[in-house]
């Protein structure tokens, strides 16, 4: 249960004074929907109204303060000119100006001959003074309503910032003193204040460095943050640890009998790779390893050889795939290298319908199918094992944690590997993982070429449809990817069809196209066309993107290669220099370029290397995106900046090892008051798994 003290923050904002329905909804698109969401949305400017100046002596563009006497009402004979209001210090005139303006408040506001405190940004205008809707007016005894330096408020539309502001004081007011979570000793070091002088502090800066992620009330408050996310990573891996688990054993002789079948020898990451693998399964522990390696690095060809294990055992393993496309290549994979190890391979997907379903969930269920491939079809309730093992998740960041539990749930102390094409930073990989076990294919199969990428502004498309006849009457295999982002789908693939058509018309009957809105068995055999021959020149959206496995293409054109993340264009820049001979990605783009998109394409031209583009993605993107944390169901962090507080995050993790060390079951008075950060942050898991275990 949540601790009591933390109640008042975890009731929706529609119960703060002043939000009603109207605004709550604004507030949560921004925000979120509870009032601690609010606490967490920080200012990203400030607005200083400390500058007084007499009325004269205001220059154009400042935000002043002035301090006036009101003189007249000059209500306008037309309502759409401005209703205007002169005003006076010793010094001259200042005129307040308002637009649309509605019944006598102006009036109540600025009665003739009061002083008022009002604050805006000066204007000039026919000689004049003035300000258009001030900010702020208040008589001089209520200038405490004013703030000499103000927040300023990531907003949305329709909500003003006054409004914003009203529901963070109101979320600030209910926010509690809370026991201190932090090591007394590193606090002092720090310098830091306690949690709740931290958050009030920092949603008042006093100058443009408060809002900076180096000072010390953000630091404080990120370090909250990834402590939470440390500690919860951790308590989970803990209790994961003492999970039974299954020595697999197993002599690895069916494992050997592919190996040596295979056309290839594996090269030393893979072998490495291996090692580890079937060092977990074989000890009596539960694995969870995370396979890292570029597309085309060999990760299939390591899962399939430790599910061999896995069935040597006398278990069954599965792999997962995000698609239905990839799950089929898989299989064609599995089928065609594991040949000489004679063990049932099978497949199952969305398509796989009525008796043949059926014969596979039989097969299955009785333990004659050893491995089996597929998609999401493979978390459905008819779909039961014999004794499931092993249980592979290809692509894990399109997956969400809860499915690589609910197929480990199909087994017994079911071993976890995930693979992902997506190098994963360091700083990521902690706060998404923890301390997971990791395998790196940071070697490519030997004699792969590396590819040649250049960027071209499209207006020279003319110049890179010349360089693909070439290619095709040279014999190479192309790939045209055309982008499936902005706008609707629709007129992106309308987009993609036309360019289809066009090149059909420039280079005759082997163009062929694939796009997401196909039929599964449509795409297959396009793909396979393409695999096997009888088209050269793929037109392609996205889908190509995870997996697809042809060794011969050589060369890639991107369309609007700036629409594309930095990952995606190395994943599909990956289809290609598959095979021995050289290869080249041509990058179309539309001038002019922003910073962001030219530092990509001047990074993709630069290396091939994955897991140097990982990190420059995530110097570019931010943490959130970079994950996919969105569909992957992973926590975002919402106050700690991975590139900035890097060293934090090391700190927080050495922390949250030492403490579970000394007081597992948090239980010390340093451990309740953590148990309450835990439930700050939603980290509510972590303190079941506790509990539970
Ligand atoms: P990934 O899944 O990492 O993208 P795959 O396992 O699909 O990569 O391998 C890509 C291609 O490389 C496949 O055709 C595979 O047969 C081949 N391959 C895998 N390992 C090696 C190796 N050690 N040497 C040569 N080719 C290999
Ligand atoms: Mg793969």
């Amino acid at each position: 249960m949540r601790p009591e003290i933390l109640n008042p923050l975890f009731v929706p904002i529609t119960g703060l004074r002043g939000i009603g329905p109207r605004y709550s909804k604004l507030v949560e698109r921004l925000a979120g929907a509870k009032v601690v969401d609010l606490l967490w949305h920080l200012p990203v400017d400030i607005i200083d109204r400390r500058f007084t100046p007499k009325v004269m002596a205001a220059p154009v563009g400042a935000i002043a303060t002035l301090t006036v006497t009101v003189e007249a009402h000059l209500r306008p004979a037309n309502p759409r000119q401005p209703y205007r209001v002169r005003c006076r210090d010793e010094t001259g005139f200042l005129h307040l100006v308002f637009f649309h303006v509605k019944g006598d408040y102006l009036e109540r506001l600025l009665p003739v001959g009061a002083l008022r405190v009002v604050s805006g940004r000066i204007e000039h205008f026919n000689n004049q003074v003035q300000i258009t809707h001030p900010d702020h007016i208040v008589a001089p005894e209520e200038l405490d309503r004013m703030r000499p330096i103000e927040p300023v408020y990531r907003l949305t539309a329709g909500l003003s910032l006054r409004i914003l502001q009203k529901a963070v004081d109101a979320a600030l007011a209910r926010a509690p003193e809370l026991p201190e979570w932090l090591d007394p000793a590193f606090l002092a070091r720090q310098g830091w204040s306690s949690w709740r002088t931290a958050l009030i502090a920092a949603h008042a800066p006093e100058n443009a460095a408060d809002l900076l992620p180096e000072a010390p009330t953000r630091q404080r408050l990120a370090f909250d943050e990834l402590l939470a996310n440390q500690l919860a990573i951790a308590v989970v891996r803990a209790h994961q640890k003492r999970l039974p688990g299954r020595a697999l054993a197993s002599a690895g002789k069916l494992r050997r009998k592919v190996v040596a079948a295979l056309p290839f020898d594996l090269t030393g990451a893979q072998q490495r790779a291996l090692a580890e693998i079937v060092a977990d399964m074989a000890a009596p522990s539960r694995m969870l390893r995370l396979l890292q390696g570029d597309v085309g690095s060999g990760k299939t060809v390591v899962a399939l050889l430790a599910m061999l294990d896995a069935v040597e055992a006398g278990t069954q393993a599965a792999l997962m795939a995000p698609t239905e496309l990839l799950a089929r290549q898989h299989y064609a994979t599995l089928s065609k290298l594991g040949a000489a190890a004679e063990v049932e391979i099978a497949l199952l997907t969305g398509r796989e319908k009525g008796r043949a379903r059926g014969e596979i969930l039989a097969r299955l269920a009785a333990g004659d199918t050893g491995i089996i491939v597929g998609t999401h079809a493979l978390l459905e309730e008819g779909v039961a094992f014999k004794d499931l093992a092993l249980a592979i998740i290809d692509e894990q960041h399109r997956f969400g944690v809860e499915q690589r539990v609910e197929l480990a749930a199909k087994g017994r102390d079911v071993d976890i590997l995930v693979m992902t094409a997506t190098p994963i930073p360091r700083t990521l990989m902690l706060t998404a993982y923890g301390d997971l076990d990791a395998s790196r294919l940071d070697e490519k199969p030997a004699g792969r070429r590396p590819v040649t990428t250049r960027t071209i502004p499209a207006e020279r498309f003319d110049e890179v449809v010349e360089a693909v006849r070439r290619a095709l009457g040279a014999g190479a295999k192309i790939y045209w990817i055309c982008p499936l982002v902005e706008e609707s789908e629709e007129s992106d693939l309308a987009a993609a069809t036309e360019r289809f058509a066009q090149l059909k018309s420039l280079f005759g009957a082997r163009v062929g196209l694939v796009h997401g809105r196909m039929k599964g068995a449509e795409r297959d055999r396009v793909m396979a066309g393409f695999a096997a021959g009888a088209i050269d020149l793929l037109v392609a959206t996205t889908v190509v993107e995870v997996g697809v496995d042809v060794p011969d293409a050589t060369v890639m054109v991107i369309e609007h290669a700036e629409r594309f993340g930095l990952a995606q264009l190395h994943q599909l820049r990956g289809r290609i220099g598959r095979g021995d001979k050289p290869s080249a990605c041509l990058l179309l783009y539309t001038p002019p370029l922003g910073e962001t998109a030219k530092a990509r394409l001047t990074i993709l031209r630069q290396t091939e290397d994955g897991f140097r583009i990982a990190e420059e993605d995530l110097r570019l993107r931010g943490a959130g995106e970079v994950l996919g944390t969105r569909q992957s169901g992973l926590p975002a962090l919402r106050l700690a900046d991975l590139a900035a507080h890097a060293e934090l995050l090391q700190i927080a993790r050495e922390d949250a090892r030492l403490v579970l060390t000394r007081d597992p079951e948090l239980e010390s008075p340093r451990g309740r008051a953590l148990r309450t950060l835990l439930y700050l942050f939603e980290r509510d898991q972590a303190v079941r798994t506790m509990r539970s275990g």
